[in-house]
């Protein structure tokens, strides 16, 4: 199964300089993720440790590699020495693994919080609670290797459009009203919202960072277990 690079070409076009894409490879092959990278693509997203482990190694060391799903605390050591993105933050305690780990490799992560805006359970994410937790908390500041630079959210999966376009609203809302933080290791600059069924959408209500796996790489590969 090869890349769409059609495909590829009318997104990049479409969404201009200002948007930056992150091509989702999951379960992609590294043949496909080659492909792509040849058509000039270096972000690529990830989320599952292991397989994301084993792309890296294989293939070019310029790939900036996010991952971009639920990252279990104890995996965290496994990736940070070559992470360039974690998007999907979510607790306090996973922002402190991951600053430990970052600083055991000499370098600083940044990371994106996941803050939940659809009305799925499944989702993982930050309510408006949590959220103020994490900014409020005193220790935050002293995480001296890992930098937030943004948030990103995923909208329901729904053919109601009005519904996604709501809750991406509800997204750049929130991320406009911190964006005036004052803490030395937090600088919003990166909203990360839109995957292939919603990304125009999500452009349009202020998306800078679109995620987009199957528009471009065709259907996932089906591997065992839950995908
Ligand atoms: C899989 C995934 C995507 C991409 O999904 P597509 O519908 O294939 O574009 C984007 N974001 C996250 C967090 C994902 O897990």
């Amino acid at each position: 199964m090869g890349i769409n690079s059609e495909k590829y070409k009318e997104i990049i076009n479409e969404i201009g300089e200002d948007v930056k894409l992150i091509a989702v490879s999951k379960t992609q092959t590294t043949e496909a993720i080659a492909d792509l990278y040849q058509a000039g693509q270096r972000d690529f997203g990830e989320n599952y440790v292991q397989e994301l482990i084993e792309k890296y190694q294989t293939l070019p060391k310029d790939i900036r590699w996010h991952f971009i799903g639920h990252l279990q605390s104890n995996k965290v050591k496994n990736i940070a020495a070559f992470v360039s993105l974690v998007q999907g933050v979510d607790s306090l305690k996973l922002l402190q693994e991951i600053n430990k780990q970052a600083a055991k490799n000499e370098r600083i992560i940044n990371c994106l919080l996941q803050i939940y805006i659809a009305t799925e359970e499944t989702k993982f994410g930050l309510n408006e609670d949590e959220l103020d937790d994490i900014f409020g908390n005193a220790q935050l500041k002293d995480l001296k290797n890992i930098k937030i630079c943004g948030f990103m959210g995923m909208a329901s999966f729904s053919d109601d459009l009005q519904k996604v376009r709501n809750e991406f609203r509800y997204l750049k809302t929130l991320y406009n009203s911190y964006s005036q933080l004052s803490i030395t290791n937090c600088n919003l600059s990166i909203l990360s919202m839109g995957m292939s069924a919603d990304y125009k959408i999500a452009i349009e209500e202020g998306s800078n960072m679109v995620r987009i796996g199957s528009l471009i790489f065709g259907e996932r590969n089906p591997l065992p277990g839950v995908r």
